[in-house]
């Protein structure tokens, strides 16, 4: 018997966007499976943010684990499949910034493999073994299937000082494009949120910066994002709202990539 709720995968759901869309597809009535990695700080976060998302009556499982270790995927999917019996959403949230900003004749083999290592590859690999899974799936779904991609505007806008982050979430907006194909005739809606400038603990070492930026009038909707700019956007996704469309990207990023002057 599978659950009557729809059932979301969420990676790097500890704290930030990935905390947001848990929360939102919590509200959504969506059973969880939130991800995070497995040190200490990570596990207490992600079992606040389940306890947090249980108030909303729905059913939440915690999964540490690196998602750049691909051997721990299947397992992962298994946990919902075994307690839910049905995979309805994966949200590939998981992300991370580059070792150290600076100039590109300067980076490092080390931070380009562990970028994506991450970033992209992690993403398409879950992607893959997440779709597979959604083929396989014997019961009709009765809500919208779902593959969302976390991109960044730099798939698109170049940041100079941090390569290695650009490339890495320009090859993952193609893995979303991808898997669109892919799976369009399916049924599967497979998208792509590029987050602008948004307030989260990634962002901190650059705070300043930005805030003075935005102030001059860099971004146009005139603040920073936050992660529950990116929630919402995700939800309508996840709910099938994006109709006759197949891997269109969506920046929410305040109008900051909107070419202007
Ligand atoms: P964040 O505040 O740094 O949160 C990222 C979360 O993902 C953290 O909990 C982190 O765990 C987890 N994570 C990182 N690597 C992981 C791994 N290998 N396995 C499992 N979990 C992992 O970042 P955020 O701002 O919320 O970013 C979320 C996503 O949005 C990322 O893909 C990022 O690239 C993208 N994005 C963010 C912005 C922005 O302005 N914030 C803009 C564009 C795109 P730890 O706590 O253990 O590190």
């Amino acid at each position: 018997m599978s659950s009557n709720k729809p059932v979301a995968v969420i990676t790097g759901a500890a704290r930030g966007i990935g905390k947001g869309c848990a929360l939102e597809l919590a509200t959504a009535g969506y059973n969880l499976l939130i991800n995070d990695r497995p040190d200490a700080d990570s596990v207490a976060k992600l079992e606040m943010v389940q306890a947090e998302c249980e108030k909303a009556g729905v059913e939440v499982a915690c999964f540490n684990a690196d998602v750049a270790d691909l051997t721990l995927h299947s397992e992962m999917l298994d946990v919902a499949q075994k307690r839910w019996g049905r995979l309805d959403c994966l949200v590939n949230n998981a992300g991370i910034s580059v070792k150290s900003r600076g100039d590109l004749l300067d980076m490092k083999p080390d931070s380009f493999d562990e970028n994506l290592s991450v970033n992209t590859r992690a993403p398409f690999f879950l992607s893959q073994e997440f779709s597979r899974r959604l083929l396989a799936q014997k019961e009709p779904s009765d809500s919208h299937r779902s593959i969302i991609f976390i991109s960044s505007i730099n798939a698109v806008m170049l940041a100079l000082n941090r390569g290695e982050y650009t490339m890495a979430k320009t090859a993952v907006s193609v893995a979303a494009r991808l898997f669109a194909l892919r799976l369009i005739k399916e049924g599967i809606g497979v998208y792509e949120v590029r987050p602008g400038l948004i307030k989260t603990d990634m962002t901190i070492p650059a705070t300043a910066y930005y805030d003075e930026l935005i102030a001059k009038g860099l971004v146009p909707q005139g603040r920073w994002g936050y992660p529950e700019d990116i929630a919402s956007t995700v939800r309508a996704m996840a709910e099938g709202k994006l109709v006759y469309t197949c891997g269109v990207p969506v920046a929410v990023d305040g109008g900051l990539s909107m070419p202007h002057f």
